[in-house]
């Protein structure tokens, strides 16, 4: 049976963020991905906050053009106009920026198996089988650590007996391409208690390629009719009749916070597995990235000291504390459930403190939270 350091379970950008770092640093990583082709079948819009712009290097070419103007729409499509100095978004070109990740990847000895799926696991004392299945034959590999980034319902989360999401939104969108735009770039949100029920719809156009997309709480609508409806309520402000439709994209979101218990001495959770995604906005891109830079941190630890109890530093409750306020106005949206209450919520938002609100929520600089390792250094010498 082959041995490895560690098996990353998912390549999105959370298990391809952490396999590229923990290769450059000389871990043995089997990447498994039920994927046949990672441009396919992706799972989110793309947009990435200035905050990880500034952050993290974007190879060239898989960024779209820079959002500044954002404008946000009551039910009954009253607006707000929102605009920053700063480039605040970009839509990432999310096949070629998974491509290259993997590519760094590969290059750094990290063997893919794609089209592989995940089935289960043995969890040792330190030493772990994983069972895989490609095209109906079952395989097993050992490894010291099990990593689970295989998403919001995560099958790693299970057998690793950690937390497991509870609550989330289903995202579901349209994208088209449009080559030669010459509108301004574009965020485009809009509240609505029956196409977007505890969430937003959005239109996000950078002028190359246009997301039009509804999100909510999946018990209170159904996403694919109520995208329809949405088009034909915003065919005034977006105008799609001659664009080709190139995919559609959709998934859960945990929106429950980052969940407490991530890891064990057999391994962890990272992205949308730990629930690392923004209550308030349902941004999970930037977490990813920060989340699985601290996960290859502490993994690499636990490798180079032989001492698997390590992986024990990794918690959900070193973020926790970061995400109250946005709980809780998660919990707030929540209680919008009708158009009235929501075009009232809409005409608290023109004025001056809920104007400063929504420029904050936004415009702010906010991020997932960096946690350096010497932050934990504490609990590993109790460990
Ligand atoms: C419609 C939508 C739009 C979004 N838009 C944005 C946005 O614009 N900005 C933002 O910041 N966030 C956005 N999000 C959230 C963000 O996309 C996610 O938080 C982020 O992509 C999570 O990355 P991940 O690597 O954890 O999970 P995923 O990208 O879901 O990757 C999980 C991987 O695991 C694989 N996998 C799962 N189970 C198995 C198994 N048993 N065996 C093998 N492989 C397996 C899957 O094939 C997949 O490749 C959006 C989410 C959705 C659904």
């Amino acid at each position: 049976m082959k041995t490895f350091d560690v098996v990353i379970v998912g390549a999105g950008l959370a298990g391809l963020q952490c396999a590229k770092l923990l290769s450059r640093r000389g871990a043995k990583i089997l990447l498994v991905d039920r994927k046949t082709d990672l441009t396919r079948g992706v799972h989110t819009t793309g947009i990435f906050v200035r905050k990880t712009l500034e952050d993290f290097d974007f190879p060239a070419g898989t960024l779209g053009k820079a959002v500044k103007n954002v404008t946000l729409y009551s039910p009954k499509l009253k607006t707000i106009n929102l605009t920053s100095e700063k480039d605040e978004f970009r839509v990432g070109k999310m096949g070629l920026i998974y491509d290259e990740l993997l590519n760094d990847s590969v290059a750094n000895g990290v063997r893919f198996a794609r089209a592989t799926s995940y089935k289960g696991a043995e969890i040792g004392n330190g030493e772990s089988v994983v069972k895989l299945e490609k095209k109906g034959e079952s395989y097993s590999v050992k490894t010291k650590v099990l990593i689970g980034a295989d998403g919001a319902n995560s099958r790693v989360a299970k057998e690793l007996r950690l937390d497991e999401n509870k609550e989330w939104i289903v995202g579901y969108e349209e994208v088209f391409h449009c080559s030669h735009s010459s509108r301004e770039p574009r965020l485009h949100c809009f509240l609505d208690a029956k196409l977007s029920p505890g969430y937003l719809a959005w239109i996000a156009d950078d002028g190359e390629e246009i997301h039009v997309g509804v999100g909510g709480y999946a018990a209170e609508f159904n996403p694919r009719e109520a995208l329809k409806e949405f088009k034909l309520k915003t065919k005034e402000i977006v105008d799609l009749k001659d664009l080709d439709l190139a995919e559609t994209r959709g998934g859960r979101i945990p929106v429950g916070g980052v969940l407490r218990r991530i890891a064990n001495e057999n391994g962890l959770l990272i992205g949308d597995a730990a629930g690392a995604v923004s209550p308030l906005t349902a941004g999970g891109l930037d977490p990813a990235l920060r989340l699985s830079k601290f996960a290859s941190e502490i993994v690499w630890e636990r490798l180079e000291t032989g001492n698997p109890k390590v992986l024990l530093n990794y918690s959900g409750e070193l973020f926790r504390a970061r995400f109250v306020s946005r709980l809780w106005m998660r919990r707030i949206i929540k209680t919008f459930t009708n158009q009235k209450l929501l075009e009232l919520g809409f005409t608290f938002l023109r004025g001056k403190i809920g104007g400063k609100f929504a420029k904050h929520v936004f415009f702010g600089r906010g991020s997932f939270p960096d946690v350096e390792l010497r932050q934990s250094a504490r609990r590993v010498e109790i460990i």
